[in-house]
């Protein structure tokens, strides 16, 4: 009954004052997490940009594979999730079977969840056309140079403002052959009828980008995506940082909205549980085969 919700609804938002700050509470406590990850395993990014020249990898080597490791998930009919706990890789296929992933890990990661991945979902390495890397920060792109090494024709995608830094660093690193590898503004990267719209975003670092993409879930039906490449703030920055962070914010927003997307997600499964909900969504699909169109096509 509307009264009675309408009612509920007033009651448990004017005495959630404990709810607010367990709300807060957890939001800082993601935000200082993944500054801490991108303190320590990212490429040192500053408000003016200065990068670290090492491709950033965890100090004293990697932590065991049974820390991060997680298994490739089925989402919908054409995405894949590839990513390990903490980040998230992703794989949108096309019709005959061609690729674009997002992000490329950890460089220890991208082996075992990237390439085995997507052998494990029944995919073909080799068929990578794109990898499209969110930002210049090693939990990302840390393995875009074994990716580019290990697929012949693939192009590894970076927001044009990050490949200086890239290009800069003295360790095994993604190279750019020509403008095919910038990610600007408005560029649309199509493989067969699967498409990502990128949208720049300076701010967590220079070179961010965010994507546009739709998928189909399970059942076939259209999902529209606002994927975030880069969500977290450098405490230290100034006033013009801040500045260039909420505006690429509030253009990503719009940009999502003129989209019409419905599905935000992010680099980071801190911000969206996306971990949990791959696997989740991959089980649920195992578990229950049956599913509403085929239902309504009885
Ligand atoms: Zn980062």
């Amino acid at each position: 009954m509307p009264l009675h919700g309408s009612s509920r609804f007033r009651s448990e938002t004017t005495n959630s004052t404990p709810h607010r700050r367990k709300i807060h509470v957890e939001a800082f406590n993601q935000l200082w997490c993944v500054l801490r990850l991108d303190r320590k395993y990212g490429a040192g990014a500053s408000p003016n940009g200065r990068q670290s020249a090492e491709v950033p990898r965890p100090p004293g080597g990697p932590d065991p594979i049974a820390n991060w490791y997680a298994p490739p998930a089925k989402i919908g009919d054409n995405l894949y999730f590839l990513g390990e706990r903490a980040h998230h890789a992703f794989a949108l296929v096309s019709k005959d079977r061609e690729i674009i992933v997002f992000e490329a890990l950890f460089d220890y990661a991208a082996g075992p969840e990237i390439l085995d991945g997507l052998r494990a979902v029944g995919l073909n390495p080799k068929k990578v056309k794109y990898v499209l890397i969110s930002h210049e920060h090693g939990d990302h792109d840390g393995g875009a140079y074994l990716l580019q090494q290990s697929i012949p024709g693939v192009t590894i995608v970076y927001g044009a403002a990050a490949w200086p830094s890239v290009l800069a660093r003295t360790s095994p690193h993604a190279t750019r052959s020509g403008p095919e590898n910038d990610g600007t503004d408005g560029r649309v990267i199509t493989v067969g009828d699967v498409s990502v719209q990128i949208v720049t975003m300076p701010g967590h670092t220079p070179g961010t980008i965010s994507f546009l993409f739709e998928y189909k879930d399970n059942d076939g039906n259209p999902v529209k995506v606002a994927y975030v490449g880069g969500t977290a703030i450098n405490f230290n920055g100034n006033a013009a940082y801040y500045n260039t962070y909420l505006a690429s914010a509030r253009k990503f927003a719009a940009a999502g909205a003129a989209y019409g997307a419905n599905v935000l997600m992010s680099n980071h499964t801190e911000f969206d549980n996306g971990y949990f909900r791959a696997q989740t969504a991959e089980a649920i699909a195992r578990t229950c085969p049956i599913r509403t169109s085929s239902v309504n096509a009885r």
